[in-house]
Order: structure tokens, then sequence, then C-alpha cells
């Protein structure tokens, strides 16, 4: 692990703004990440603040202005590059709001790349919020000093999702009714992993997805795993056996 620089110190705020960023740039903030800075976190004029967009990397600010609602930043120099993350993407079926929000959080510090909402089913969400699963993404990533962010996708159906594939990337199918060893499939390169509804998939959607050209049923071993538990435990396991836990 790199060496803690001294400055800015450990605590200072760190914000995603979903923008690009330059040296040099004046940034007016406003809403709830002004109240952030200037009231809960009571910064005043000269404050550091770091920033990352997701696009350039992170970048160092100081506070050249506060008022009531609104704080204002210039941005001094860039402290870090975009992170590289493996090329992996967690598919899943939605599940109830709580442990939908842990999932999108952990598969986030996990370092998955794209988020796929997958309706099958089983699946019992309605209406999916992607706001709130985003702003969940975000949070994560600003506070495990992250500066990249998965992508956040639209649902999508499991036909249309599996009817135009890309074979390139393999399909891991996370089935709880067995599948292959972990260790025997997880390779680096392009690769998605898909889990199902708390209710699982049905006979035909398993067939459906075996049937898939670059998919691979695999198991996540003898025992039933929440929806949530299973995303991140088979994360975890690509990150460790194919990813980037060097
Ligand atoms: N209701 C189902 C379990 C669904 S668990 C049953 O009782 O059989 C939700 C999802 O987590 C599953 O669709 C699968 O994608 C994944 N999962 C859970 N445990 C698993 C295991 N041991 N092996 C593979 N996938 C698992």
């Amino acid at each position: 692990m790199p060496a803690t620089p001294a400055w800015p110190p450990a605590s200072t705020p760190r914000l995603f703004v979903d923008q690009g960023l330059g040296e040099g740039m004046i940034l007016p903030l406003d809403g709830a990440q002004a109240n952030y800075l200037g009231n809960v976190m009571r910064l005043k004029t000269g404050d550091p603040v770091r920033l990352f967009d997701d696009r350039t990397g992170e970048w160092l600010a100081e506070v050249i202005e506060t008022a009531k609602r609104s704080v204002t930043l210039k941005l001094t120099s860039k402290l870090r590059e975009r992170e590289a993350v493996p090329d992996l993407w967690l598919l899943f079926a939605p599940i109830k709001k709580g442990p939908i929000d842990w999932l999108v959080e952990k598969a986030t510090e996990l370092g998955a790349a794209r988020l796929q909402p997958v309706i099958t089913q089983r699946t019992i969400v309605d209406r999916l919020n992607l706001d709130r699963l985003r702003a969940n993404a975000i949070e994560a990533a600003e506070q495990c000093d992250r500066t990249a962010l998965p992508e956040l996708a639209e649902p999508v159906k499991l036909p249309a999702l599996l009817k135009g594939w890309d074979q390139t990337r393999t399909l891991i199918f996370a089935d709880e009714s067995g599948g292959a060893p972990l260790i025997e499939i997880a390779k680096s390169g392009p690769t998605a992993i898909l889990i199902g509804p708390e209710g699982g998939f049905t006979t035909e959607e398993r067939e459906m997805i075996r049937a898939t050209a670059g998919a691979v049923a695999v198991s996540l071993g003898p025992r039933i795993l929440r929806a949530e538990t299973a995303a991140a435990a088979a994360i975890s396991a690509w990150m460790c056996l194919a990813g980037d836990w060097r």
C-alpha cells in the first residue's frame, strides 16, 4: 500500500461530482453537497476537499467561499488517476429494499464494473429506484476511497439479456441447483456473474441460460445463500481467483 500522504489530512471530506474535473476549475456546490461541506463538516475558506468524478481521477480542492446554501471550491491539483477495475459485471434479479441496497453497496466496494438488474419470472420487485441505488454506490465509493463507480444499467428482462448476449463475455450463472466449481471457471477477461431472486430461477430459465453461448452454471457451494450474500460471495471469489486481489 502506498504511504499515507501528509496532505491532505486523512480526515479531508471526499465527494463525487458528476462532471469532468480540471485544474483551476471553480466549482460552486449547492444542495446536499453544500450542506454536507458547510453545515455538517463546517468547512471554512482555505479548507481542503477531495473530489473525484469517475472520469479523470481524484483532485484536491480548497474552499474559496461559503454561504448559507452554497460552498464554492477551487481545484488546485490532481491527486490520482481514475483507477482501473476488472471487467466484471454483476447481473442481479432485483430483491427487496434493504437487501438490494446492501447488495449494491457491497458490489461497489468489491469492484464490480457494471451493475445490471435483470427481471426474472420470480422477481418480486415491481418498481426499482435506480436513483437510490446510484446514491448507495456513490456513498460506498466516497467512503472507500474509490475513484471509479460501477455503471448502473436500466433493468432488462432475462430473455432479452440472453438473446443479445456477447459470448466473448463469460456468463457465470450462479445456479443454486448446482454447477461447476467456480475455481474451474473463473478466469481473467470479460466476465458477468448472474444471481437470481429470492425465489431462485425457474427450470425454464435455467435451461434458457444454460443454452446461451458463453454461459456456464456454477455452484457457490453446498449451502443455499441469500441472493445478496451470493452476489457478494461470488464477486469476492472471482476477484480472488481471476480479478485483482494480488
Ligand atoms: N429460493 C431458492 C434459492 C434462491 S437464492 C432455493 O431455495 O433454492 C438466490 C440466488 O442466489 C440463486 O438464484 C442463485 O443465483 C444464488 N445462489 C444462492 N445459493 C447458491 C449456491 N449454493 N450455488 C449457486 N448459486 C446460489
